[in-house]
Formats: structure tokens, sequence, C-alpha cells
């Protein structure tokens, strides 16, 4: 989820995509493509933040507003550190992003242009954002606005958000995006085909927890997205 309005925050968000942490690799940082991506997941190395090496990593980990991320999430959960076409850093799940290489590059081959725009979010900086603008703005609009540490998908690194290139236009506006129909429209269909979700449909509100947001895009592997996809359910159900 995008927890702000962007134009109002762009200072803050850039903070809250910065890394936190660094990956030891330095093979790991690179622009993002395909192949490129398929070497570096094959490699069985990762560190995690924690300077550990990852287990196996849960694709189905649960976190919504109620459902807290497990308290061991984040010391296992490997990350490489990758770019957008902008040279922009994020942090991600090393398959998530492969997946997302390999439906970005088939999207792009129909005209469309979609970029990494927000993905990990570690619990610690989540905490410092929402004390930062608890000064600034205030407890209610840190309520309203800023996703409870522990509480957000972005701390799983499974979750990305897009945003999309049009006509050389960068589209990252909540409202812009949500315009955007014919666009999503050719997107959505192809996600469970990269193991992707669209994790809060439209009219899902009551059960999601957050309105309609077509660029937040959740990995849970491609078996799991078509089951999920197929019985037309949301993550809420489908975890029942
Ligand atoms: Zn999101």
């Amino acid at each position: 989820m995008k927890a702000f309005k962007k134009k109002l925050l762009i200072g803050a968000l850039s903070a809250m995509v910065c890394c936190s942490f660094t990956y030891e690799a330095e093979a790991a940082s690179y622009q993002g493509a395909t192949n490129q991506a398929k070497d570096i997941t094959k490699q069985d190395d990762f560190k995690t933040i924690s300077g550990n090496k990852h287990t196996a990593v849960d694709y189905l980990v649960f976190v919504n507003k109620t459902h807290k991320l497990p308290d061991d999430y984040e010391a296992k959960l490997p990350l490489i550190t990758v770019k957008n076409s902008f040279g922009r850093e994020f942090q991600i799940e090393p398959e998530t992003y492969r997946h997302f290489e390999q439906l970005r590059t088939v999207l792009k081959q129909k005209g469309i242009q979609i970029e990494l725009d927000s993905v990990y979010r570690s619990v610690a900086r989540q905490k410092e954002i929402a004390a930062e603008f608890t000064q600034k703005y205030g407890a209610d609009y840190v309520k309203k606005y800023v996703a409870v540490p522990g509480y957000s998908e972005h701390h799983t690194g499974l979750a990305v958000d897009i945003c999309l290139v049009v006509d050389g236009k960068i589209i990252d506006d909540n409202d812009e995006m949500i315009a955007q129909k014919e666009i999503f429209a050719q997107i959505h269909p192809l996600l469970t085909e990269y193991g992707f979700i669209l994790r809060y449909p439209q009219g899902k509100d009551n059960i999601t927890g957050y309105s309609y947001e077509p660029w937040h895009f959740r990995y849970v592997g491609k078996e799991t997205a078509k089951k999920i996809n197929d019985a037309g359910l949301t993550m809420e159900e489908y975890m029942k």
C-alpha cells in the first residue's frame, strides 16, 4: 500500500525506500534485466538483513491491518538490492524480483511500462517513519496514513507497488493511477502467470481493510496465485 500521498511527501518517501540495511554482495546491486535476475536468484548464499544465511521464504506469509508479521520473519528474509529504470534503489526478495522482471518484460513488449515504486520497508524503518510523522503531523495523521509497524505487507519483501510510465510521464499518484483503467485491465490478467495476485481488489475493502489499489502486487508463487485468482478470493479468504 502506498501509505502517503506522494506529492505532499516526496522527501519522506525517498527516505522511506532508502536502504537502512546493506546487502553484502556487491554483485547484488545491478540494473534489472531478466537474465541477470535469473542468475542472481540461482545463488543460494543470500545474506539476510541480520547477516544470517536464509532458510526458506514463506511465500504465504500473511500480513494485514489485524494480522502482524511473524516476529522472526524479517531476520530470515533474503533481500537483494535492485534499481528501477530511473536508478532508484530497492530491496526485494529475489524470487519476487525475478518474476517481477519477467512480468515487466512481457508488458514492455505490449507497449506498457511498469516500474518499481515501493517495495520492502523494514519494521524498524516503519517505526522511524511513524515517529517522524507523529512529531511533524500529529498522531491522528499517522493513524490515518502511516502503516502500523509490523502490519504492512511491504515488510515481507514480497509486495511491490508499481508506477506507470505513459507517454514518457511517470504516473505514481494514487488517483491518477486508478484512472488508468485501460492499462491496468491489460496488466492484471497477467499477474497470476508470474505468481502475483492483486492484493487489494476493487469492492473487497471490507475484507482486505484497504480500498482498491491497482498498483499493489503480492508474490505468492504461481500455483497459489492461480488458486486464489480462479476462486475469485482475496488472500484473507484463502488463508482462512
Ligand atoms: Zn503497497
